[in-house]
This record gives C-alpha cells, structure tokens and sequence, in this order.
C-alpha cells in the first residue's frame, strides 16, 4: 500500500510548530478533514514530533540528535560554548549547518546558519524561550495579534512558572531589575521567561515540541496523516492554484503526486523559499530581507550568594542542557534598548573554577542578547538553476550584510551585556563575545507577510501567497518586522490565521457542496509545474 493518498484536502510541507499549527487547528475546527504532513526528515521521539531533551537515555538521546542532523548526519556537533569560541564554527546537536553557500562572496554570510530534518523540526532540540514581541517586533498591521499570541500561548504550552522554584532565580530578576526597569512600562520590565515546558505529576520537566501542538485530538483525527522520510521537490500550480504537491518517499525513492486545493508550506525560513523557488513560484520578495538575529553573550557567577537548595539540588539532570534547578530570566525588547535580553542560569560553569571553591547549581550564568537586524531587501537567500543542495533541491547562497547601524547596535550591545552582569555577578569572561552570524537559529523574512501586493512581501496576512491561491506559508520567514525576542511563538500565532482561513474556506466548500475539480485534472497538467518565474 502505498505511503501517500492520491488526493487530500490539506498537504503540510514540514512538521515543525508551525505546520503542526496548521494540523491542529483544523482537526479542533474540522475534525475529520483529510489533512496529510509530509516531513523530510525521519521520526526521532515518541509522540511523532516531542522534544529529545524528554528522552531520558544520554545515548537514545544523541542517537536521536545525529538522526536529525540531515544528509551528512555523522557530522561533528558542538555543544560547548567554549568551542564556538575557539573559532569552531560547527552545528549544535540536533541541526545541521547550511555549509557551502552560507556567506556569498564579499558578504558576511551566516556561517553558522543551520537547520534540521526531523519529525518536530528545530523545535525537538529548542530551548523553548516563548516571550511575545513588544513595540516594534510586533506585525503592526494584524488588529487580532494579541488574541493570536493568546493562542499560540495555549498550543504550545508556555507557562513562567516552570522554573519559580529555581535557586536564585528570583535574585538574578531582582538584581537586573534594579538596574535596568527604571522607566521601562509594567509589561517590559525583567521577569522570569515564559517557557514552553511543564513539569509532569512526579516533577520531571517535559519540553514541549510538536507534538505538544499536535496535542492528541490531531493524533485522534481519523483525517490526520503524517509521513516520515517523504521530500516534498515541487508544489504544483494550475490555472494559477494550489494543486497539490510532488513527493519522493526517501524510504523507497519512488515519486508520487498528491492532489489538494491547500498546500501550506512550513520547511522552515530557509527551505520554504527552496521549495516554492523550486515549484517555479518566484514572488519579487521572496528569500528577500532575511534577517537573522545577531548574538553576544557573556558569563558570569552570582555575587555574594549561599546554597540555598541545598544538597539535592546539586542533582543536576546529565546532558539536558537546563535542569530543573535551572532558571531563565527575560530582558524584554523596548525600541529604545532594541535588545531581547535571556539569562540562563547552567547547570555548571563553562570556565574552570578552583577545586576549593565548588560551584552553587544556578549560581554560573550565562548572559545572552539577541539584536534586532536592520532591514534590508539586499539581504536575501538566493537559489541556483544549475546547482542542487543534498537533497537535490536549487542550491541556496545566502547574501547578508550587517549595515552600519547594526554594528553601532552591536558595540551597544555588547556594552550592555557587560552592564547587566555586572549588576548580579562577577565576569567570567574577559569581554562579552559575539557569536559567529547565524547562531540565533532564528531566520526570519524570507517569505514575509505584508498588508499589500507592493513587491516587498510574499504572502497576505492570513499567510496565502498573493501570487498563488491556495498556497500558504508558515514559519519565521513569514514574520516581516526585525524581531530581536525569539520568533516561534509569533510565527505559531500567524499560523493560527492561515489554519483558520483554510478551515474556514473548507468548510464553506462544504456547505455550497462545490465540486473540487482540482481533484480530478489530470496528472499531466499537474506536473507542468508553476506559474510566476517572475
Ligand atoms: P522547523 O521546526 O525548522 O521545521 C521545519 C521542518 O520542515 C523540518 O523538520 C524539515 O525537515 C522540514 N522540511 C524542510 N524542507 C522540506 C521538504 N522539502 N519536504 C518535507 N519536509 C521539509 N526558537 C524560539 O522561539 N525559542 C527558543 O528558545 C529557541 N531555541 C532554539 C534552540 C535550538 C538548539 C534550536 C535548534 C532552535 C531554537 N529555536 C528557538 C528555533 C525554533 O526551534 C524554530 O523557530 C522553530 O522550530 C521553527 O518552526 P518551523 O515549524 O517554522 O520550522
């Protein structure tokens, strides 16, 4: 039998948060609509999608990371700080990097730029971090944005209370605060993180990932497919419309052609314009204003502090990154500190200290400050007609500058982030280091959203393509404004309109009865390909 239906109502392109949106949201407002998610990658995790931190056997663990790491999945990760600061300029666990064509010629590229391929996406290796963007990260022109926020708050799972127990977590906010929230507005003041993570009745932390979003009434819907190890190589356009896509079952290697009225393509901010490059559907913008958010952190030890937790809390769970006597703090975005502060506190201290003078669980912190990018159409994904990356897909180069005005933020940037250490610690770190481009794993606006069909957005703002009806967009690049927070809870928010606006559509197919002659063209014409090689 084979993988793939001949014809569905829904095809999702890629499993991570955002697509997993799409899936979830139609099979709580359509239950039974026939919805199939392709994933490039392999399954990793059980539930299909949950986070690899929740799987409690170190080598299951990182046999599931080098799983996820793509074609060339024996590459070396890195997973020390120390190492990046070495000068290594390699993947962490879980990803791999975009390697040859990450920085053009001349340009400062994203050397770092990275990905995965696997059932749950990036977001069964993220950190979780949920903030809401604030003042000018937010998509002005969407009146809904904060109902949207609200739910994607709910399908994720976000809470600030997964960590109020940590040691000195409270300390770490009091001390910022004192220097930092003096007028600053009640909602941008330092905080704990709003987290996507709970803690399970024994008090084990669960990271959530897609399968949080997918959620079991998803899991339940008869109409609900996901399809492991299936490359999706082409969306099919007719008469202009979605008409499904073209797939190969990297199990066998055989090609198949799925027919559907919606095609929603959620393969993350550097893949999503591949794919539709690779269809033929070439918008002015699209894989244009790329930005990513650049990163300086700084380390250091918590002043004056005694060991509160005790003995037990020196129990630190190996390997998980954050333990649970970890906390993470929130610097949040303002346009005039245009800098998204996150304070982790690690489980120990990534410099040497004296054998007499035993590191406090929570008392080492790390500092980190993401930047918000000066836009710019100039910094952009290009695709080659000639050349095919691993996969057999139009090799990506990545042309991306920072302007001046990013390196003046920067230098503020980096006086900042020393500033705020000071304020709660003592630096273990000479100077604050900026971390090779591209390390945010946070690439936005390559298939931004816009309010009008002006050339300088791809998409409308309930994420359908202007050029190709029927075709949406899902992920980071769909976000058109520079944001400095982390992205994936406004990305799963702008998923929750398309998801919606498809729902909607089907179900008003539904009540007119309308015949869907999409579903009967012939699969020739399905094959022409697309319609805008503009
Ligand atoms: P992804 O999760 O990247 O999923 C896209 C999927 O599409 C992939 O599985 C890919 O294999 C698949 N795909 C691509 N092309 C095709 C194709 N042609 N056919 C079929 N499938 C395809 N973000 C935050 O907001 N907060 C954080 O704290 C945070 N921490 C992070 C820490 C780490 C270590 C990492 C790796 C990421 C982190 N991120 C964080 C980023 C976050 O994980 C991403 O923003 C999020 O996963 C994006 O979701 P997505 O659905 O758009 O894409």
């Amino acid at each position: 039998m084979s993988r793939y239906p001949e014809e569905t109502d829904v095809v999702i392109v890629g499993s991570g948060p955002t697509g997993a949106t799409y899936a979830r949201i139609i099979a709580e407002t359509r239950p039974g609509t026939s919805v199939v998610m392709l994933e490039a990658g392999p399954t990793v995790s059980a539930p299909p999608g949950a986070h690899v931190k929740n799987i409690a056997d170190p080598d299951e663990r990182s046999q599931a990371q080098r799983r996820s790491a793509g074609p060339d999945a024996d590459a070396e990760t890195v997973a020390h700080p120390g190492e990046v600061k070495a000068g290594q300029l390699r993947a962490r666990p879980g990803t791999f990097l975009v390697g040859d064509g990450a920085a053009g010629d001349g340009d400062d590229g994203l050397p770092v730029a990275a990905q995965s391929c696997n059932v749950g996406g990036m977001a069964a290796h993220w950190t979780g971090a949920c903030p809401r963007p604030r003042e000018g990260e937010r998509v002005g022109f969407l009146p809904d944005l904060d109902a949207l926020l609200h739910e994607a708050e709910r399908l994720l799972g976000v809470t600030s209370q997964a960590f109020e127990d940590s040691p000195f977590g409270d300390l770490i906010v009091s001390r910022l605060a004192a220097e930092l929230d003096g007028g600053r507005a009640p909602e941008a003041r330092v905080g704990p993180m709003p987290l996507a993570v709970h803690r399970r009745e024994d008090g084990a932390l669960v990271w959530a990932g897609s399968d949080v979003v997918l959620g079991d009434v998803t899991r339940a819907d008869p109409g609900f497919r996901l399809v492991d190890e299936s490359l999706v190589t082409r969306v099919l356009v007719e008469d202009g419309q979605a008409a499904g896509v073209e797939v190969t079952d990297r199990t066998s290697g055989t090609t198949h052609i799925i027919r559907a009225a919606h095609v929603v393509v959620a393969a993350d901010a550097l893949r999503t314009p591949q794919l539709l490059w690779a269809s033929g559907i070439r918008p002015t913008a699209l894989g244009r204003y790329l930005n990513d958010q650049t990163q300086v952190v700084f380390a250091v030890r918590l002043r004056d502090v005694v060991d509160r937790a005790g003995e037990q809390s020196a129990q630190a769970e190996p390997g998980m990154g954050l333990s649970s006597t970890s906390g993470v703090t929130w610097v949040p975005y303002t346009d005039d500190e245009p800098f998204h502060g996150q304070i982790m506190q690690l489980d120990a201290s990534p410099v040497p200290v004296a054998e007499d003078d035993p590191v406090l669980p929570g008392s080492v912190v790390g500092l980190g400050l993401f930047c918000a990018k000066d836009l710019s159409p100039e910094d952009r994904i290009d695709f080659s007609d000639e050349r095919t990356d691993a996969f057999g897909l139009p090799a990506p180069t990545i042309r991306y500058r920072l302007s001046e005005k990013d390196h003046r933020e920067l230098r503020r940037a980096r006086e900042r982030i020393v500033r705020w250490g000071r304020a709660i610690g003592e630096p273990l770190d000479d100077s604050p280091f900026t971390l090779p481009l591209g390390s945010s794993l946070h690439y936005q606006g390559t298939t931004r959203m816009g309010l009008e069909d002006d050339g300088s957005s791809v998409c409308r703002p309930d994420s359908e393509l202007w050029d190709v009806p029927g075709v949406f967009v899902a992920g980071n690049g769909v976000i058109p404004t520079p944001t400095a927070c982390n992205p994936t809870l406004t990305s799963v928010a702008l998923a929750v309109r398309g998801a919606r606006e498809i729902a909607r559509r089907l179900s008003g197919d539904a009540e007119r009865g309308r015949s869907q002659t999409w579903a009967r063209a012939p699969l020739a014409s399905l094959t022409e390909g697309g319609s805008h090689d503009s």
